[in-house]
């Protein structure tokens, strides 16, 4: 048996902002741009949602419903900064910590009972530390598996401590609607309507062949996480020192453009493996072999911090057309980013806004579907059929920012 906590600060960056100036306190605030702005809302207060205000709303819709609302740009190295302070916190609690993004995390505590005392315990020690050495509100689930703790963290925000007893998994999800179960999409709430199906409890009841013929493999899944099953592990997540990705050629290549397509698929996927990391790099190395096993690295650095395709393929390509000798065969080539930061001089919420945003649509998609849902023209034609992929992919689950 587990205890598995899901900790989640409450409307973390409107928070911060209320924090850091405390005449915001009590008013509607609302982080991510001005609101005649482009884009949309990152983080709203518990004030500004009683408006109907939401995360991922755009900014104008939130204008015009909250127009007397407090509108701020946003401030991700002060995020950050709070972020790993909590964090932190949460570290002093066990080892296994894996956090989702930067509010929420999940705790493995099951060793740390004995010492520590229960679940509830621990999750109640963890909102007071959290609120009194960083100054923010943090909710919290406590359950046997992540599953029920994250559904838990989330019910009653904000300021929530929900204790999911051991062996109360089916009870405690039945009367909740069907939308609060990971992987249930709109459209998954829609067919499951078809069978009259609302809340979590009625899914459970459902035939499982029902579900199996109506949602293929997934319908057993979903089956037993509406019974309240879950054993996916707590993964303790440690920031990588590098990103990289290396492709080896079934046969040697001398075309350079095949390479420079190779190379262009590399800084694709080492950009997003970045992103993923929420991190940023300063530097490129690059990686060729030679036929007859020669291998040189060659480093670069970028004219800025960044996670985007173009700057790194861009630094990648100067590096390969410097170093080729034209007319040797290349075995492998490599791409790995280098530098790496928190991603610090990024602006999470401006410019380059267009490409951020294009970027992440490009992310929410592979994440969905995988890497392969979208790839750039050239590389249909010109694509690599093998890739090594080194170093580890965090768990990507959904999240919301409340
Ligand atoms: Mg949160």
């Amino acid at each position: 048996m587990r205890t598995i906590i899901h900790a989640d600060l409450d409307a973390f960056y409107a928070s911060v902002e209320v924090l850091d100036d405390p005449s915001l306190r009590g008013r509607p605030v609302i982080v991510g741009g001005g609101a005649n702005e482009r884009g949309v809302v990152m983080a709203a207060s518990y004030e500004a949602r009683e408006y109907g205000v939401q995360s991922a709303m755009p900014l104008r819709t939130a204008g015009r419903r909250c127009p007397h609302g407090v509108f701020l740009p946003g401030r991700p190295d002060r995020y950050r900064e709070l972020s790993q302070q909590v964090m932190a916190v949460f570290a002093s609690y066990t080892p296994l910590v894996e956090p989702i993004s930067l509010d929420e995390a999940f705790l493995d505590v099951t060793a740390s009972e004995a010492a520590l005392g229960d679940g509830p315990t621990i999750g109640r020690s963890i909102k007071e530390r959290v609120l009194d050495e960083v100054g923010l509100v943090v909710s919290v689930g406590v359950a046997t598996n992540k599953l029920c703790a994250k559904v838990a963290s989330d019910l009653r925000k904000p300021d929530a401590l929900v204790v999911v007893p051991p062996g109360g998994e089916a009870a405690f999800l039945a009367p909740l609607p069907i939308r609060r179960l990971w992987g249930v999409g709109p459209q998954a709430q829609k067919a499951l309507g078809d069978y009259g199906v609302a809340t979590i409890g009625q899914l459970a009841a459902l035939e499982p062949s029902t579900l199996q013929r109506r949602f293929g493999k997934h319908g057993a899944d979903l089956a037993s996480r509406a019974r309240g099953a879950d054993s996916s592990r707590v993964e303790a997540f440690h920031a990588p020192k590098s990103v990289g990705h290396e492709h080896t050629f079934h046969t040697d290549v001398v075309d350079p453009r095949k390479l420079e397509a190779t190379l262009l698929d590399l800084a694709d996927s080492v950009a997003g493996r970045l992103r993923h990391h929420d991190q940023a790099a300063g530097a490129v190395q690059l990686k060729l072999r030679y036929e007859g096993f020669e291998t040189l690295t060659r480093q670069a650095p970028l004219p800025h911090q960044t996670r985007e395709t173009d700057p790194i393929y861009q630094a990648g390509l100067g590096l390969l057309r410097r170093t080729l000798v034209a007319g040797r065969a290349v075995r492998l080539v490599g791409l790995t980013a280098i530098s790496l930061s928190d991603a610090q001089q990024l602006t999470l919420f401006g410019a380059p806004e267009r490409s951020d945003r294009l970027t992440r649509s490009i992310d929410a998609v592979r994440d969905r579907f995988g890497d392969r849902a979208i790839m750039r023209a050239r590389l249909l034609t010109e694509r690599p059929h093998r890739r090594f992929d080194f170093g580890e992919r965090p768990a990507v689950l959904p999240t919301d920012d409340e």
